[in-house]
């Protein structure tokens, strides 16, 4: 029998959660005494420059609406579980809780919030004894519900069900994934091999282009996608974003090795027709043709200066850190050639020969380039990741003059950029 995927118009609160589920018979397996976690999508908090929640985090109102069908069906035992990515000190996953307004889930509909970076863990090996270190709470469950965004991702295409369940690794398990050897789409595709969803529900009121923390551009969709079948669940989404199963790495390392088909006509899709909502979105960012830095840097002139284009060793500790230096290397522009400075970031990058000085930006650069003989003068920025004020020195250091203003000023705009705009009311990330 096909695994049944549907595909439901948001029109109202709790009314459209609830057909989309009943549609892919979402609780046929499901029995009101069970343990039910529910995994969102939170991927960080900051305070500083807050993210604007569009396309980015799980709807707070589709979370709730979760809530209350689990609790028309009777279940009593319902746990919220996330291990977002702490971008600085004490912004972790409660912070995102609470910044969403889910701490007033607790009292209200009786469920408890957990912060999986702070769980016990339980390991699984995979390949050749890779290790995955999952949160117990992830894996010691009757009913896992997978709740992610419709969102594109800048080194893996698209980020949806089994890309949301990195959440569940603990952070060293999370930077194992981005290890060269066995390369990022191969290792986060093992997830679901120990989580197991019962249910994912694919939040799509908003989607999210070049999707990123505070980057891409989010559109008003509102779908939603559900099924038991979390592959059917992803390779639905994904087309509804423009891209095709076989387009996708980790999606076809779970299919081939789960036995699972990756060719959508072998699912049933229930409710919308897929072909009414397609709406191609773009993941990538340009970056110009001698990997020297972002594509804006042809159009300004920008020379001297290069920054490589990131990989998907990068983890999200350091990706802040690298956003944020192409930023700066754009302050520190006026008009004539800048110094003859790479910036390298990730675990894999390699010091290209050419240049007067190159800044190592983490402690995996700095191991991975320590015998590199293209390299004239190494800066040095230690930390796993490095702070933000280490990389600005660096730079400076290197020659380039670099304004921090710049870096905030732009990071605020981004969290202004939907201020005003129709259909981007904060009303679907607060609690009823
Ligand atoms: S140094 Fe950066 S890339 Fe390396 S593990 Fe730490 S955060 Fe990740």
């Amino acid at each position: 029998m096909s695994a049944i995927v549907s595909i439901e118009k948001y029109t109202s609160s709790p009314e459209s959660l609830k057909k989309s589920i009943e549609l892919c018979e979402g609780f046929k397996n499901l029995a009101p005494s069970d343990r039910v976690l529910i995994k969102p999508n939170l991927v960080a908090w900051d305070d500083q420059f807050p993210i604007a929640p569009f396309g980015v985090y799980t709807t707070t109102r589709l979370v709730e609406d979760l809530i209350i069908c689990l609790k028309d069906f009777g279940c009593g035992n319902i746990t919220i579980g996330e291990g977002s990515v702490q971008l600085k000190k004490d912004m972790g996953t409660f912070a995102a809780f609470e910044g969403l307004g889910y701490k007033a889930f607790e009292k209200k509909y009786g469920i408890s919030l957990v912060d999986f970076n702070q769980s016990k863990s339980k390991i699984f090996t995979y390949h050749d004894e890779n290790e995955l270190h999952i949160a117990e709470e992830a894996v010691d469950t009757d009913f896992f519900i997978n709740f992610p965004v419709l969102k594109t991702h800048g080194q893996t295409k698209v980020s949806l069900g089994l890309k949301n369940l990195k959440g569940c690794l603990k952070l060293k398990s999370k930077r194992h994934c981005h290890n060269p050897a066995s390369g990022l789409e191969f290792s986060f595709s093992h997830i679901a091999d120990f989580v197991k969803p019962s249910l994912t529900i694919i939040d799509g009121i908003y989607a999210l282009e070049k999707g990123a923390l505070h980057f891409g551009n989010a559109y008003r969709k509102d779908l939603i996608i559900a099924s038991t079948d979390i592959l059917g669940a992803d390779m639905t989404g994904a087309k509804i974003i423009g891209y095709d199963a076989g387009e996708i790495d980790h999606f076809q390392h779970y299919a081939k090795r789960c036995g699972k088909s990756p060719d959508l006509a072998d699912y049933e899709i229930r409710g919308e027709k897929i072909d009414d909502h397609i709406q191609p979105l773009k993941w990538d960012w340009t970056w110009n043709k001698d990997n020297t830095g972002p594509g804006i840097f042809e159009k300004l002139g920008v020379s001297g200066v290069a920054l490589p284009k990131y990989d998907d060793s990068l983890c999200s500790g350091c990706s802040p850190i690298a956003n944020m230096s192409n930023i700066l290397a754009l302050s520190a522009f006026k008009g004539q050639p800048l110094p003859q400075v790479e910036i390298l970031n990730g675990k894999k990058m390699q010091a290209r020969p050419g240049y007067d000085k190159t800044v190592l930006l983490g402690n995996c650069m700095i191991k991975a380039n320590k015998e590199n003989d293209n390299i004239s003068e190494a800066i040095k920025v230690k930390g796993c990741p490095p702070s933000e004020n280490d990389v600005v020195d660096a730079m400076k250091a290197a020659g380039l003059d670099v304004n921090i203003l710049a870096y905030y000023g732009y990071m605020k705009q981004q969290s202004e950029k939907y201020n005003g705009k129709e259909g981007y009311e904060t009303e679907f990330f607060i609690t009823t």
